[in-house]
């Protein structure tokens, strides 16, 4: 089954499903992709946009869980959960407080980093065969502290990176003036991870690299997956809200819907959603935010995207269905014109997206065991938009048979069977 170049289809358009697209057919394979939806608009097209290369810290560190109630009670916090959601979610935030013991947070940082050492060279495959560098600028990852206290409590972070050698420059509040002028003489500490670069127009970005695969030969069908049918021992069927397909090799990488695919497929899998929300400000006369900048006080990024500035939400455990509530993205609006004086808080677009998210912060990029014609590259979380074409990669060298530049083990559906 794996070895010899055949029809692949790919569930999804998104950063993860295009990627894994792409590296599939410069390993020969025929690719289709199915998603009703243009490519890049899911999360792919309102996240922060940073392809942070220093990301070793899972989402589930150590003593976390005496934090949350202050974040769940505090209006302004990064924490939200929709009460009716609780019981649906318990089970996951089990397992996600579980995923913060420290000798699995280690293991987590170093799965991590061997991923991210490969971000930048499988970018540069991408965005060069599609004519679009420009679309990520090497100009790093800014995390901003107005009190010690907020800097003290992020010092978890900064000795994980030390110990996985990740590079980071630590400011005075002096250093960090001349890097970020705009920003407010308040903030007294920075943290600067050099290696990151900024997807400038993450959607577009998607977009674009869709349409090269196209230009490469690849058909984008805008149909539903509702079923994936199985008759006999071999015997599949893609079913669409279109008709049925015949199914070769099978790639699911639907982000955040990615669950009741899997379960197509006799699988389970602790997917569930971390939702978060972006307001897009004009970018008529904005302060020159030069950097995607995390305000480590109130947890949220102010990103200067090409269509204006960006400002992204923390975390709110609501699931796939309940309707937006933009009250708490709105209400960081006036905490992000003291962050950067003489923002105007012009609001021209709202957006609600859904972070595909497991409870140990690592992907799934995985064989089926039960299926060996089924692939699974989803739950990127917080850093789809870091380990996307990182994943594609490693997606179409599992299906070729070659050798991997990472220990795929770490990322296996398997691991949630212990
Ligand atoms: C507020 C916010 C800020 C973020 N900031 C960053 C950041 O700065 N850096 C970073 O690395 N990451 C960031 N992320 C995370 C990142 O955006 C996601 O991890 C990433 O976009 C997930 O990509 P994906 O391709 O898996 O999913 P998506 O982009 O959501 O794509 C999934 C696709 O699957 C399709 N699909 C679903 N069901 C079906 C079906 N049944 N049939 C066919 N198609 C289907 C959907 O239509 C969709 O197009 C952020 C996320 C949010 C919400």
């Amino acid at each position: 089954m794996t070895g010899d170049p055949g029809h692949v289809t790919v569930i999804g358009s998104g950063i993860v499903g295009v990627s894994c697209a792409l590296f599939l057919q410069r390993e020969g394979h025929s690719v289709t992709i199915v998603d009703p939806a243009p490519a890049g608009s899911g999360a792919s097209f309102g996240n922060a946009g940073a392809v942070a290369r220093g990301a070793v810290t899972p989402t589930s560190t150590p003593g976390l869980w005496k934090d949350v109630p202050g974040m769940l009670l505090d209006p302004l916090g990064p924490l939200q959960i929709r009460w009716a959601y609780l019981p649906r979610i318990l089970p996951w935030l089990i397992r996600f407080l579980r995923a913060g013991r420290p000798a699995r947070v280690e293991e987590i940082s170093r799965s991590l980093l061997s991923l991210l050492t490969i971000v930048d060279e499988a970018y540069d495959e991408l965005l060069k065969g599609a004519g679009l560098q420009d679309m990520l600028i090497p100009n790093g990852w800014l995390k901003v502290y107005e009190s010690e206290h907020s800097f003290r409590a992020a010092s978890f972070e900064r000795d994980l990176m030390e110990r996985r050698g990740v590079p980071f420059d630590v400011l005075d509040a002096a250093a960090l003036r001349q890097l970020e002028p705009t920003l407010s003489k308040r903030f007294k500490y920075g943290v600067y991870q050099t290696q990151s670069r900024f997807a400038v127009d993450p959607g577009g970005m998607v977009k674009g690299l869709a349409r090269d695969f196209e230009q490469r030969g690849g058909t984008l069908l805008p149909e539903k997956v509702t079923g994936i049918r199985l008759t006999g021992r071999t015997g599949r069927t893609l079913v669409t809200d279109a008709g049925e397909r015949e199914l070769d090799r099978l790639v699911i990488a639907a982000g955040a819907w990615s669950r009741p695919l899997v379960r197509q497929l006799g699988e389970e899998v602790p997917l569930d959603t971390e939702r978060g929300y972006h307001l897009s400000l004009t970018a008529e006369d904005q302060p020159p935010l030069r950097h995607p900048t995390f305000v480590g006080d109130h947890r949220f990024v102010l990103s200067p995207t090409r269509s204006g500035l960006r400002l992204t939400s923390g975390v709110e455990f609501a699931g796939l269905h309940a309707r937006p509530d933009y009250s708490r993205v709105e209400r960081l609006l006036p905490i992000a014109q003291e962050v950067l004086p003489g923002l105007k808080p012009e609001i021209t677009s709202r957006w609600l997206g859904f972070r595909p998210s497991t409870p140990d912060s690592l992907p799934v990029i995985s064989r089926s065991p039960k299926h060996p014609w089924a692939y699974y590259a989803f739950g990127h979380g917080h850093l789809g938009i870091t380990l996307g074409p990182a994943t594609g990669y490693c997606i179409s060298r599992m299906i070729s048979g070659a050798d991997q530049a990472v220990d795929m083990r770490p990322f296996g559906i398997e691991r949630f069977r212990r």
